[in-house]
């Protein structure tokens, strides 16, 4: 996707080098825009409007559902799930086209106290990560141990927001990636209260969630609309689990909530389905035949990325700050950035136009990456992606 060639060049640095002499290195670069981080939009139309204004839409490129695929424990499989995924789609609605993507979730140290990035054998290694990050894929953080950190009688006496943040803390100095979103190793809640006041801006399991009602309540087809407003911190996504790839009923159980997520999906009932996995008894060839089948049962009408690019895009479409004025026959609409936390990658936003006249040209200045839009649907995307981060903190 965009900034694929700006990432490399990031992240070779952090391969070739130290720990210490990486941070020297992106020194330079790794700065949140100063205020004002904004861009100007400027809308030409063929003729001078009466009636002009813009909307943010729900759901990115306003497609109608959203589905997430999440891959636990470090598994080396992603690298093959995601070059099977590049084969597929979707649109932005305004002539060009993203490549599906997931999420993997990751731990430091395994039960035994070895480093995983480190030994070959133990599950994906730090410099794996750059084919996913530069493919679309999120890193979640998974807690540093996959352990349960309640003892002596429920007090938690080793750390549940030292365990977090020593993991945001490794994958940080290790690939350059901040994590933001969480995924609940095993049952063990406990660690979401710890997320959420760390700024993690998703709590995603299939199991129980006391800490908040989660969405939807049941592991299958939930709707947007149910979600908090994105004022709120964190938001307990539910999933269902596909543990065995190999076991056809399986892979059709998902399958039969995905169609059913698309067939109460609509432009006004935006609903969504997540799964994960272990990638356990992996068969390339089942996964390829899920994808496909999602592929043609979506129909474009579905926008197939990860938990913390959808949460992202609710959080930036929220706060930023956004002015339309009309002027003759243009229309400048001024966003402001400056409230958007740090450690976001997307902060792409999706405007709706509405008008008597019709688009004749967009043009952008600012710290956008790039727009696209579409004159007959009156939808403009206004990329911007970043993936230097100021440190492994959240919340900044
Ligand atoms: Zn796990």
């Amino acid at each position: 996707m965009k900034n694929s060639f700006l990432i490399f060049l990031f992240l070779l640095p952090t391969f070739l080098l130290g720990q210490n002499q990486m941070i020297q290195v992106l020194a330079a670069a790794r700065k949140k825009p100063a205020p004002p981080d904004s861009v100007t939009l400027t809308i030409t139309f063929s003729t001078p409007p009466t009636t002009a204004s813009s909307e943010f839409a729900k759901i990115k490129y306003n497609k109608h559902g959203v589905f997430n695929l999440e891959v636990d424990d470090n598994q080396t499989e992603c690298l093959e799930m995601e070059s099977i995924l590049l084969n597929y789609s979707f649109s932005d609605g305004a002539g060009l086209n993203h490549k599906y993507t997931a999420a993997t979730a990751v731990n430091g140290y395994n039960f035994i106290g070895n480093e995983i990035g480190n030994h070959l054998g133990l599950g994906m290694q730090y410099a794996d990560y750059s084919i996913l990050i530069n493919g679309g894929w999120d890193v979640m953080n998974h807690t540093n141990r996959h352990v349960d950190l309640i003892n002596n009688n429920g007090i938690n006496i080793i750390g549940y927001t030292e365990d977090l943040l020593v993991l945001n803390e490794l994958y940080y100095n290790k690939i350059g990636y901040v994590m933001n979103c969480f995924v609940v190793p095993e049952t063990f809640t406990g660690f979401v209260p710890y997320a959420d006041d760390l700024g993690f801006l998703v709590s995603s399991s299939s199991g129980s969630n006391s800490y908040k009602p989660a969405v939807p309540p049941y592991v299958a087809v939930g709707q947007v609309s149910n979600i908090e407003h994105p004022d709120s911190a964190l938001v307990q996504l539910k999933r269902g689990f596909l543990h065995y790839w190999a076991v056809d009923s399986q892979v059709n159980s998902v399958i039969h909530h995905f169609k059913s997520m698309v067939d109460a999906s609509s432009e006004l009932d935006n609903r969504f389905y997540r799964v994960g996995t272990h990638a356990s008894q992996w068969d390339s060839a089942a996964f390829h035949g899920f994808v496909d089948t999602l592929n043609i049962l979506s129909a474009d009408r579905i926008w197939f990325t990860t938990a913390r690019e959808w949460m992202e895009y609710r959080h930036t479409a929220n706060d930023v700050v956004k002015q339309d004025t009309l002027f003759g026959n243009s229309m400048i609409i001024s966003l402001s950035y400056d409230d958007i936390r740090n450690d976001f990658r997307w902060k792409d936003i999706c405007l709706n136009i509405s008008s008597d006249a019709t688009i004749f040209n967009v043009s952008f200045t600012g710290s956008a990456d790039s727009i696209s839009y579409n004159p007959a649907t009156g939808l403009i995307n206004i990329y911007k992606q970043n993936l230097i981060f100021d440190s492994h903190l959240l919340k900044q």
